[in-house]
Formats: C-alpha cells, structure tokens, sequence
C-alpha cells in the first residue's frame, strides 16, 4: 500500500462553521466541553441515586416494558399453538387491515399491522388523503396508548369499580327524565353516527345544550369565515399549489395541527428538486417562538404573539393598495406600515395572485382569522390554493361562547347532569373560567375518558372509553374524506366507544358500535350495500371527496367588524406569556405515553418536561440562564417553572407548552423522583378571553430545576455534518454539496487512489467483497424534505422495541433512540439563527470502525452491506461506540425487561405490544439501527420465492422511518438496481457523506439542503 502524503490541514477544517446545537455550543462554553469531552454516558452498574431499578421500573408502565419479552434471558414460557388455527392466520406472518385515527376530531386513515390477532404497528394509508401514507407522531404513538396498563379499565361510581351493565341501567334509569337540564360537553368529533345521536339527545331532553369543547380547537378560525364570509367555513389549504406561503404564526407542519400530515405531503413534495432545472417555492413565517414550519421556511420574522395582529393587519392595508377586494383595510396604517417585510409580502403575494396561501395560527383572534380570509379571497387563493369547506359536524355556534355559557349555568345551578365525553377540561379549562368550581355545582356528572383523569376524578360517574383500535366508528378526514374505524381486536377492558356510550345516554342501551355504524352507512347505500361495506373496509375509505366548498364573497358587515378590530388593536408592551399545545403531549392527552415524553421537542431537545422559553436578550433582561425557576403571574395566577434559552425567540415573550404537571393520570405522566415527567400545568395561566396570549409579571426565584435535554448529545463538535445552499447558488455550482466545495483540502487519499486507478480513498482495512446475487442496502436522506418532526424515531421505536429509559438516565446521555433528529442552529447571531434538522441513525459504513474494534466480532458486515450486531456475542466493551464518528451506537445501561418481567403488574397486556419480528437486547448489549432487517430479510424471502432472487423490487421494502415520514424524505434500497429510487438520489450531485473525510463510506449518505430566501431581505 502507498503512504498517504502527510496533509497540514487540520481534519475539521470546512471554510464555513455556522452550525451550531446550543448556545453553550456557539459560546464553547465549560458546560459544552464538559459534556463533549466526557463524550460518552456515563458508566452505569447501578443508578446512582439509592432508588432501585426495580422501583424505576414499576413507574415506566407500557413505555419501558416494551424493551421486553423476546429477550434470549427472558423467563421460560409456554407456548401453545392453535388448537383451531384461523383461516387467515398463519404465525409469523403479519396481517394488515385498514382503520383510521381521530385526531382532534379529525380522521387519519391507518394500516395496523397485526399479528396473531394483535396490532403492534400502524403505518399511514396511501388511500387515505389525510396520511397520503405518512403518519404523525401521535399516530405512531398510538399502539402504545393501546396497550398502557394505566388506562381506565372499568366504569367508576363515585370511585369504586362497577360493570358496563350497572352504568347501562343507571343511564337507561337516569335519563329517562327528559325534562332535565343536561350540559353534553364533547370533544370534536365528526362521525355521522355520534353526531346523528347528538341530533337524538338535542331532540329527546328538551333543556339539553351541546357544547363543543377543544383547548386548541378551531373555533377562532371559523368564526374569522364567519366574519368574513358569513359562514363558519374551514380553511384547507393546497400548498403543493402555491408558489408564495404565508404563515402567521401557523405551524400547520407539526404533528400538533389537525391536518399536519396531508400538508407536510403537499409541502414537502412542492420542495422536491432533483436538478438544476428545478423551482422552488417560497416560504415566509412570522412567529413568536421557533416552530417547526418557521424551521422549514426560507424567510422567519420573530415577532411577539400579540404583534401578530397589528402585522396582519398592516400586510391587509398594503395589499388593498396592489388588488381589489380589501377597502377594509385601504388607508388603514399602524406600526409596521412601513415595516420591510410588509413591503416584501404584499409584493410577492400580489405578484403570485391565485398561487399563494396567507394563514394564520388556530389560535389567534377571529378578527385575525377574518382578515387573512379576506386576503385570500382578494387575492383569488380562495377556490385556488384554498379552499372553505362548509364543514357539517361544526357547532353553528361560537364553541367558546357556548363553553363559557355553560360553565355560567353550572355555576348558577342551572344544570342537573353533566355528561363530559372525552375532553378533560377539569384540566384543560382555563384557570379564569375555573371549571372544577362549577362542576361541584352538578348533582350527577358522567364522563367518558380514556384515563381515570381530572375531570374523571371530579365525576360520579366514569366510564372507560375503548380505544379506537378496540371499536368500531366513523368519521370524516380534515378535508372531508369518510372512512370507518375498524376495531384490530377485542376491548382489552371492556370499554365503551364514543357512539355506545351516547347510545346508552339517549336510547337506554349501549348497543353494538358495529350495528350502529352499519346503520348509518346503510343510510349512504339503498342498493349493493354489503359491496360497498366489503370495500370501505378493505380500502380504508369510503368517499375521498371533499366536504362542500361553497364560492364565497365578503360579507355585508365585513367592513364595520374590521373597522372596529383595527381601531381596537393593541400589543403587549410589557413581557407577554404566550401558551401552546406541547409538540410531544399536545394538549395533555398524551401524556402517559413514554414515547412522546421522552421524543425531545424538535426544537428545543427538551425531553420529560415543561420550560418558559425566552430569548437570550428577555433572559438577560430577567437575569436568569437555562434551569433557573421563574414565577410567573397572570391575573393572579402564578406558577414556577424552569427557564429556558430558546435561539430565535421574540424578545419580551416567554412560551409555555401544555401537558404537564400530572397528578394521578398514569405512571408516567406523573412525577416520580427524577425518572419520569415533571413540568407544570401551565393551564391556570390561560385566559378564556383571549386563550393565546397576556401579559405576564416574571421574576427570577433563586431556584433551579434539572431539565433533561439532548442537544448537545452526540456532537459531532462542528465537524462538516451538514450541507445547504440557496436555489440559485445551486443553480450557480450545483457542485455545492461536494467535499471539495465544503473544504479547504481536497478528500484525504484521494489523489492517491485516482492515481492507482481507484474511485475511493484506498483504505488500511481489508475490503469486503461483496456477492452480485445479493442487493447492497443503501439510504438517502433528503434535507431539502426533512423539516425535523421526529416521526421517524418514534416509527423506528415501535418497529424495534426500542425502550424508555427516563429523565434521568436521558440527563446521563443514555438515551437509546436508534435514529436521533439532530437540530442545527445557523448563523452567528443567537438571536436571529436559521435552524435546520438532520435525522442520523446508524451510516452502515463500508469500512465501519466499530467493527474494526470490537473484540469478539460482536458487530460485522452482511454480505448484503449492512452493518448488523450480533446480541449474543457481545460483551458490553463498548469500544465500538467509542470508535464511532457518529455516535449512533446506544448501550443497554440495564435489563428493562427481565426487571419488569419479574415484579411488572401488567405482563399479558405489555406483551402484546412487542413486534414479534425484533430480537429485544438486554442489559450490557449495544444496539443500533439495523435498516429494519427484519422488513428486508422478509422482503427477499417473498422476492426469492416469487422471481428466484433475493432482490425485491425497489419500493417492495421499506425501513420503519421512511415509511412513516411525513416529508418522504427518507429514501432506501439496493444500490445495484441502477433505477432505484435511492441509487438515484445517490447519483444526484446533492449527494454527500457525512464526514467523508474518515473514508468510512457510509451506506447513508444526505441530499444538502436548499432554500430560497428573497434577496429584498437579506
Ligand atoms: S426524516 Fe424524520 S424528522 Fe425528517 S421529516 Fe421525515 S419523519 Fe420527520
């Protein structure tokens, strides 16, 4: 072998060094260095702190035990085969069916995949409109929900247990008066069935008032249609159409918003380039906090909550100048008239007239709402790139309103029963309408809940709801697509659905979800009714149209409504509190599910708590750093909680997510020393008036509090791990993304192998050879796509029985997600940075330098190119995570399953959960991403049984995360079939390596990132 000529330039030096984690990162501060020198968790025997594993373990429920069963150390136990085995059944061979999620009300059309009777995956449905095959981080956490051993399991009066047939007799008994005044408060829910027994329950007890109730609902944004158009119409927006998108403060992309899925398709596929011929569109957020959309956008303002207005208003008047349709707002003008990013906007928007999108956050104002409705139409979007949808399960009433109205009679006991299905408002309520007061008010209150929760626990009566995988239902997608929930198995505890609890309500027996779902979807059908069932069900849908989307103009009083708005608009001078749904928890609902706990918030890599967000410069200002405890006081109400630094935030605001600060829901969700969830309930902060944003007094307290983040885990220290440039700079060099482009030295070795005749670095390492009757697995991930919401790690952790692990063991580093979502601040200004995403699971190196290390062989190459780990063999040395440049090797610190196994108190319900498919590591074993061998080795058994080659056909296999991406930003096959799409991506000139200066020849390569920023506002 030759010698490599010696190089003077130091290995990490790229021409460029933006990217940066946090700010202990960009300050290379003691904090950074003393995590990234230590480099690697902390060693473990035992947990350091006197509390046993065994107590950890019995808090941790569904989430940790889930690492579980297969183990090979695992207790011996029986298995029995089928005395009758099912006709369709054939062990060790999944069955797939579809069904559909509601989420906030909305349906998501799922696959679940089963096996021998049981779900334990759910992947979207490429039918379905509202997955479009994609999935969001609820939908992948939902198998967990199924199986939580904290779920409600049987109806509660006054709190001790009784059968479903009691609580049938008590309804049929108690509502047989009808002339009693009933407050129904539900959750959003648009199946035809339950809202045709709501019509039942309004029509049967005469003094009865429906409320919808939804922390985060829609109502403001129907009541902007309302006031715009005179009809409360549903916004859904096309942006796959859109050439110019408008956020105000809308992270219509996270997992958070109802319809986050379908627009993170449309989205996402409209960004997709793959030469240089190809066009971007444009994306402009203005927010108060860094959301994920914001992230994704080629322009971000910051702007405080309450600013957000004014500027909406400002961009309707400089528009009424440049198109017809907004006198409103002519001559109208406030502080940011003149503002550069008005001028900017209302250029672009009206010179992409018909092909553009202005929204606006759910929560904002209905005046807010109207006036982007307004710009809409009068930019001719409406019917375009938007359309309202007449939406037939919406109240015809303000839902907040009618809240506020109710809770008033409860207070004035105007009310005798109280049936809350659903929703939790005990704890979701906003602290000013104090809705646990007037529930005491109530002689008999019912509840529906999946939890024995907070408004459970103020009920007389509680009836456990089966989860949607457990019962038959219906509903309509966001847009209007109607489909069937098709339960996957039997209720686990006998719980009831929405529909037979209503039926039980109205008619005085619960019934049968089937027959009641049968019988409304008769109702579509006069003729081949049994068919059309057949297909509905098979298919996962029944009609994709859309809901009625009626044209629409202005309405009379438009004018004097905005008149009044505009005279009346105000902003927070002082510092203001805004509070959101939790990326991970949402509204609390999640709360139980491990998963999401410890899913780091995909902007902050916060994990197992709450924090108040602030800018460095508000942080500054209140003289406090990450970890101090802050009061804060909104019209009298005070809570503590832990501060924040969050790059990128408005100055002056501090943002609370919901969720948190649980007493009793669950295991997890409830504090438990340092191992599981913490954070503060943030509720009582709310307002009802105006639920978004107030001001806030804040004042350090001299405390401080542990929080668990991740960001600055696994860094790869500024080393060159990310790539991007503008379209244009593109279109200039398309070679951007090489390595020579990148760095001040050319790829080391390479000018040697070229002269050898070699096309890679020429290695010290003998060079597997690899067999051309197998495929050669490869990955792509393209960053142009990925825009961080971490649907992937939750995918790969379902797929894999990956386990939770905790707060505190996350706080040591140990965190065991195969694939993490690393997130990159850009930029040297802490307070105006861009931020990008980069998901890194194991490269699957050609010269992998773990293997190289590892002294019993434990890890090797596969003749089909993977990196795979042999459990058996390892010994625990780790030297191979140490030996890896991108430190995606994860340890089993201790044995979850064998812990939990010997004292758990639910083992039949968790084991049910498992893939059977995954072998489960134990404790002293090191794990990775595999490329879900387990999906490809069965892909090649069908590919060899069907053709004689284990090459299956590109697209036939796909790993966990590609197929639950949102963005199909994950690209993966074999790298010797010259049209696969990801030998394509491969070949485009985006393609890179992470450190391809090591010559480890990464299997997973990345498509640098473009974007395309308006030069007006550089
Ligand atoms: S790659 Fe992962 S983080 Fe990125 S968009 Fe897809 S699912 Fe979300």
């Amino acid at each position: 072998m030759k010698d490599l000529e010696p190089t003077d330039q130091p290995m990490s030096e790229v021409k460029e060094t933006t990217y940066w984690k946090s700010l202990s990162e960009l300050a290379n501060n003691k904090e950074y260095q003393k995590f990234t020198e230590r480099e690697f968790p902390e060693n473990a025997t035992e947990l350091s702190d006197g509390v046993s594993r065994r107590g950890f373990l019995r808090v941790m429920g569904a989430s940790v035990a889930l690492a579980g069963l297969a183990s090979c150390r695992r207790p011996v136990q029986k298995i029995l085969p089928y005395s009758k085995q099912p006709e369709d059944v054939v062990e060790g061979k999944p069955l797939y069916y579809a069904t559909a999620m509601p989420v906030q009300g909305n349906l998501v059309g799922l696959i679940a995949e089963n096996h021998e009777g049981r779900p334990t995956k759910l992947e979207g449905n490429d039918m379905h409109p509202a997955s479009k095959g994609g999935t969001s981080i609820y939908n992948q956490a939902a198998i967990l929900g199924l199986y939580d051993p904290d779920r409600s399991k049987s109806p509660l009066n006054n709190g001790n247990k009784v059968s479903r047939q009691e609580f049938e007799e008590f309804a049929a008994s108690h509502f047989a008066n009808t002339n009693q005044r009933i407050a129904f408060i539900s959750e959003a829910n648009s199946s035809p069935t339950y809202n045709k027994l709501k019509e039942q329950a309004l029509s049967k007890f005469s003094n009865a008032s429906w409320v919808t109730y939804e922390p985060f609902g829609e109502d403001n944004v129907l009541e902007g249609s309302r006031i715009a158009f005179g009809s409360r119409l549903r916004p859904h927006y096309q942006y796959g159409n859109a050439d110019v998108v408008v956020s105000l403060n809308d992270d219509f992309m996270a997992s958070t918003h109802p319809n986050s899925v379908e627009y993170a398709k449309q989205l996402s596929a409209r960004r997709k380039v793959t030469d240089t011929s190809g066009e971007l569109n444009r994306i402009y957020a203005v927010e108060d906090t860094f959301s994920l959309t914001g992230s994704y956008a080629d322009n971000r303002l910051r702007l405080k909550a309450s600013q957000v207005e004014a500027f909406t208003y400002a961009l309707a008047a400089a528009l009424s100048t440049r198109v017809n349709g907004l006198d409103a707002f002519s001559g109208y003008s406030n502080e940011f008239s003149d503002h550069k990013w008005i001028t900017v906007l209302a250029d672009e928007l009206a010179a992409n007239a018909g092909n553009s999108t202005v929204s606006a956050g759910a929560q904002h104002k209905a005046e807010v709402h109207a006036a982007v409705a307004a710009i809409n139409q009068a930019l001719g979007n409406a019917g375009s790139t938007v359309q309202y949808l007449d939406v037939p399960h919406v109240d015809e009433q303000s839902s907040q309103q009618a809240f506020a109205d109710v809770v008033a009679d409860m207070k004035a006991g105007n009310i005798d029963t109280a049936v809350i299905v659903g929703a939790n408002p005990a704890y979701t309520a906003s602290g000013s309408v104090d809705f646990k007061n007037a529930l005491s008010n109530i002689e008999t209150v019912i509840n529906l809940s999946d939890y024995v929760d907070e408004t459970a626990r103020a009920s007389h009566w509680h009836v456990n709801r089966a989860h949607f995988l457990e019962a038959w239902g219906d509903g309509y997608s966001y847009s209007g697509a109607r489909s069937i929930i098709q339960p996957q198995i039997l209720p686990l505890h006998d719980g009831l659905s929405e529909i037979e609890f209503l039926n039980a309500i109205v008619n005085g027996s619960i019934g049968k979800g089937y027959d009641l779902v049968q019988e409304t979807f008769r109702s579509y059908y006069n003729t081949g009714f049994e068919n059309r069932w057949t297909t509905i069900l098979h298919d996962g849908i029944d009609t994709a149209d859309n809901f009625n989307a009626p044209s629409v103009s202005l309405a009379s009083g438009f004018g004097s409504n905005m008149s009044r708005a505009t005279s009346n608009v105000s902003t927070n001078s002082g510092i203001e509190v805004v509070i959101k749904p939790d990326a991970t928890l949402y509204d609390g609902r999640y709360a139980n599910l491990g998963w999401l706990q410890e899913l780091p918030d995909p902007m902050t890599k916060v994990t197992w708590d709450n924090v108040a967000l602030m800018s460095p410069a508000t942080a500054e200002q209140l003289g406090v750093e990450n970890e101090d405890v802050v009061e804060i006081t909104v019209n009298g109400q005070s809570v503590r909680i832990a501060a924040w630094l969050q790059p990128g935030h408005a100055d002056d605001s501090i943002t609370l997510t919901t969720g948190y600060g649980r007493k009793g829901l669950g295991r997890v969700a409830t504090s438990y020393i340092d191992y599981t969830a913490g954070g503060v309930d943030v509720y009582p902060l709310r307002n009802a008036e105006n639920a978004l944003y107030a001001s806030a007094d804040v004042s350090s307290t001299g405390d401080t509090y542990e929080i668990a983040c991740v960001q600055d885990h696994h860094s790869l220290e500024g080393r060159d791990m990310y790539r991007q440039a503008s379209i244009s700079e593109y279109k200039e060099n398309p070679d951007f993304a090489s390595f020579e482009s990148v760095h001040t030295y050319p790829v080391p070795g390479m000018k040697e192998a070229k002269e050898m005749g070699e096309d890679e670095p020429i290695s010290l390492f003998d060079e597997q050879t690899y067999p051309d009757y197998e495929p050669q697995w490869g990955m792509a991930i393209d960053l142009n796509s990925c825009f961080g919401c971490g649907v992937c790690v939750i995918a790969c952790q379902s797929e894999n029985n990956i386990p939770v692990i905790g707060k505190k063991e996350v706080k040591n580093g140990r965190e065991m997600h195969w694939i993490r979502n690393d997130r990159y601040y850009v930029g040297d200004n802490a307070d105006e940075p861009q931020a990008v995403h980069q998901p890194v699971p194991c490269m699957h190196c050609e010269l992998a330098p773990c293997e190289q290390v590892c002294p019993v062989a434990a890890t090797t190459h596969s003749e089909d190119g993977m990196n795979q780990m042999t459990y058996n063999r390892c010994i625990g040395t780790r030297y191979c995570a140490n030996n890896c440049p991108y430190k995606v090797r994860r340890f089993n610190f201790f044995n979850y399953p064998k812990e939990y196994l010997t004292t758990g108190d639910d083992p039949d319900i968790i084991q049910m959960a498992m893939n059977p498919e995954v072998t489960v590591r134990f404790r002293g074993v090191m794990e990775k991403c595999t490329y879900c061998v387990q999906r490809v080795n069965r892909a090649k058994i069908e590919a060899k049984k069907e053709t004689g080659s284990p090459k299956p056909a590109d697209g036939t296999v796909k790993t966990a995360c590609q197929q639950a991406c949102p963005a199909d930003a994950i690209y993966f096959g074999d790298l010797t079939d010259d049209n696969s799409e990801v030998a394509k991506m491969k070949r485009n000139e985006r393609n890179f390596q992470m450190l391809e200066e090591l010559n480890t020849r990464p299997r997973t390569s990345y498509m640098a990132k473009l974007t395309n920023p308006n030069p007006a506002l550089a």
